[in-house]
């Protein structure tokens, strides 16, 4: 068992780490204030491939696992979540790509999506189908060597800025679920945008529901088997974006609030110095790193293609509240400061929330992990 990254990775994570403090970092508060598209950062991560990090390098991309996307991810995250976002669920749609369509579909796309000329959304939520994506009303309907697709998604994250939805529509009967639901391509601009949420964070990157009316697409933009959409989509695990996505935050919170304890002095002394400080900041840190451990385990584990079902539900869970957690302590361990929109922990907090919510709330992972528990009790 290896508890440290190999050069590569931590050549990587560096490159990551660096970028973040140059381009994100001095750009994200105002950003998120003016609820700006950050074109100029993602300029910068197609420059380095980054934004085609796990995607083949015979395609164009570099060729990484899972293990390198959650590094990749947790420096983004550290930096702003709506760039992690973004560039964790378009790698997500890349990899369905990669991994389930055909060769035509891999050449005519992943170069384009590797340089992030061409950008990929999700679109599997739905009004009814939030948490049980298998209620699903979107259907699409076979006439001849097309589908019509009709139906709506919701909170497809970075879809003005995408060029293809993947799209999860009904082809086939209830009684055939899960086996019943495919996946499809379709360009943005096939889709009308219905309503634009104002969110409490991740406020760079809007996630608005769409909807599809009589679109008609070609056979050759279905990816992976009629029926199987969702099945497949369950054995690809770039969902491991998430909880670095957790990581990235808890980090973050607790490195602004080491150094800010670290300098504040009240009754003549720092307050990092004040022993009830202290273990709060101590604490901070072992969140961190618990969820950042439980993070790679799973990706360990996926880029080793062993099952992480049980793995994955506990690093969502541990990371996503462990942001959300270590957000809320830096607020009110810079005091007053905290609460201003002078610094960055209270954006923590706001992004941090929607990690609890989205890729699926941790209640429901929560039943996930219980059941894989009782079923499954290895550990390697
Ligand atoms: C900003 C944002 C961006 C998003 N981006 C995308 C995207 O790009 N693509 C995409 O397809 N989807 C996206 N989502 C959708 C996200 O995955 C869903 O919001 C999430 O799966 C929860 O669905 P829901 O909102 O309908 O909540 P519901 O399913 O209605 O659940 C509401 C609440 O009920 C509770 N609950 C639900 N199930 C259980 C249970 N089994 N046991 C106990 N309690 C439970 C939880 O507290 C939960 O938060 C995004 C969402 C947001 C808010």
């Amino acid at each position: 068992m290896r508890f440290h990254l190999t050069d590569d990775q931590r050549a990587l994570r560096d490159e990551v780490r660096e970028f973040t403090t140059e381009e994100i970092e001095p750009k994200a508060r105002d950003l998120d204030r003016k609820k700006e598209y950050p074109s100029t950062i993602f300029d910068g991560l197609a420059d380095r491939r980054l934004t085609g990090l796990t995607l083949p390098e015979e395609y164009g991309g570099r060729g990484e696992g899972l293990v390198e996307l959650a590094l990749m991810i947790e420096e983004l995250s550290a930096g702003l979540m709506s760039v992690a976002s973004t560039v964790g669920l378009h790698l997500g749609v890349a990899t369905v790509v990669e991994r389930f369509g055909t060769e035509e579909q891999r050449r005519d796309f992943l170069p384009e999506m590797a340089s992030f000329d061409t950008v990929g959304a999700l679109g599997l939520s739905e009004a009814n189908a939030g948490s049980n994506k298998l209620e699903m009303e979107t259907a699409a309907e076979r006439d001849g060597d097309e589908w019509i697709l009709d139906g709506h998604k919701q909170w497809v994250t970075n879809f003005f800025d995408a060029d293809y939805v993947l799209t999860y529509a009904k082809t086939g009967p209830d009684e055939d679920a899960p086996h019943n639901i495919s996946a499809f391509l379709v360009p943005t601009d096939d889709l009308d945008v219905e309503t634009v949420w104002e969110t409490l964070g991740a406020n760079s990157v809007k996630s608005p529901r769409v909807s599809l009316s009589n679109v008609r697409v070609p056979d050759n933009r279905l990816v992976g088997e009629e029926g199987e959409g969702y099945v497949q989509r369950g054995e690809i695990h770039t969902g491991v974006n998430v909880p670095a996505r957790g990581v990235g935050i808890a980090r973050a919170a607790l490195e602004d609030t080491v150094a800010y304890t670290s300098s504040r002095e009240q009754y003549g002394q720092h307050i990092g110095d004040f022993q009830g400080v202290g273990w709060k900041v101590g604490k901070m840190a072992e969140r961190a790193d618990t969820a950042r451990l439980l993070t790679l385990r799973a990706a360990d584990r996926a880029d080793r293609g062993r099952d992480i079902t049980r793995e994955f539900s506990m690093a969502k869970i541990n990371a996503t509240q462990a942001a959300v957690d270590n957000a809320n302590e830096a607020i009110q361990l810079h005091g007053g400061l905290g609460y201003t929109t002078e610094r960055d922990v209270e954006r923590y907090l706001r992004d941090a929330k929607l990690l609890t919510i989205a890729g699926g709330p941790n209640e429901g992972h929560k039943n996930v992990l219980a059941e894989a528990v009782f079923e499954r009790h290895d550990d390697n």
